[in-house]
């Protein structure tokens, strides 16, 4: 069964819902990137948050997120569609620590403090920023603070990732449940009810729970369901890397023949390498030296 997301409206409309099942789009980016289990948790963890924000936005736009930590991660990039394509990295892929005091992965020692940032790209005109301090660095709790404050959204935000002993991983998923700006204070208390039963995401994703089933929890009387496929895509190619050894310009692309006669480029999002031989090359710098390609 494929990864998806499911949206709903709850408490009769002053409130909405996504819930998702990444189990297979955190195990591709695990093998992908060789992530030891802490780091596996805090990149799917984001992953997962990017697919769903990706479910609440618009035709042609993208969301990309960052996690700038001081912790031993360095930093996680997630980039997410409305089409349900998902990729991103963690900059230090070998990183495990310890298991924090409520004996779980200790996410928030390996991000450490800094910003979470949001871009989201919405075609010709329109660029979106926002940024806000990390505040466990668990990831959930950070995004939860980020609709808060710079969108102006009661949310409670939950993402979760089970790794096994093998490193790989076992169910991964979350919520983003909001109240819209309508709702009450008796919705703000119902919810925060509600969210505090559930304890595990991934506990209860093992037991059998799809993403529809998280939120039946959140309300029972939950409507208006739609949803979409969440999977591990990525955008680079072969011509997409050869512009990029091409921006780098004659002096540097001269300095890769004479030192290496070649050049390896390796794409950051999903660790495919792209191999350019001398001939390659030399017909890059052609083309350069041309001036008009
Ligand atoms: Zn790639």
């Amino acid at each position: 069964m494929g990864d998806k997301w499911i949206r709903a409206t709850i408490f009769g409309g002053y409130g909405r819902v996504v819930a998702a099942v990444t189990t297979e789009l955190v195990g591709e980016l695990q093998r992908r990137h060789q992530t030891w289990p802490t780091a596996t948790a805090a990149l799917g963890r984001t992953a997962t948050v990017g697919a769903m924000m990706a479910s609440f936005m618009k035709d042609e736009e993208r969301l990309t997120l960052q996690i700038r930590g001081d912790g031993p991660l360095g930093g996680i990039t997630v980039d997410a569609d409305t089409t349900g394509r998902v990729r991103g990295y963690v900059q230090n892929p070998k990183v495990h620590l310890p298991p924090n005091a409520l004996g779980k992965l200790d996410v928030g020692g390996a991000v450490g403090s800094g910003s979470l940032y949001v871009m989201r790209d919405m075609g010709m005109k329109d660029f979106y920023k926002g940024s806000v301090e990390l505040q466990t660095g668990e990831i959930g709790d950070d995004f939860t603070y980020y609709f808060a404050v710079s969108e102006q959204t009661p949310s409670a935000v939950a993402a979760g990732v089970l790794v096994n002993t093998d490193n790989s991983v076992i169910a991964a998923g979350g919520f983003i449940a909001q109240l819209l700006p309508l709702a009450t204070d008796e919705h703000a208390v119902q919810l925060e009810e509600r969210i505090k039963s559930i304890t595990s995401v991934t506990d209860l994703l093992t037991s059998g729970v799809d993403a529809q089933g998280l939120i039946r929890l959140l309300d029972k009387e939950a409507a208006s369901f739609s949803s979409g496929d969440i999977r591990f895509e990525c955008t680079c190619s072969r011509e997409r890397l050869r512009g990029v050894l091409k921006s780098l310009g004659q002096a540097e692309v001269e300095a890769m023949l004479d030192a290496d006669n070649g050049a390896q480029l390796i794409c950051h999002y999903c660790n495919s390498s792209y191999d350019f031989t001398a001939e390659d090359l030399e017909d890059i710098l052609l083309e350069l030296r041309g001036g008009e390609h």
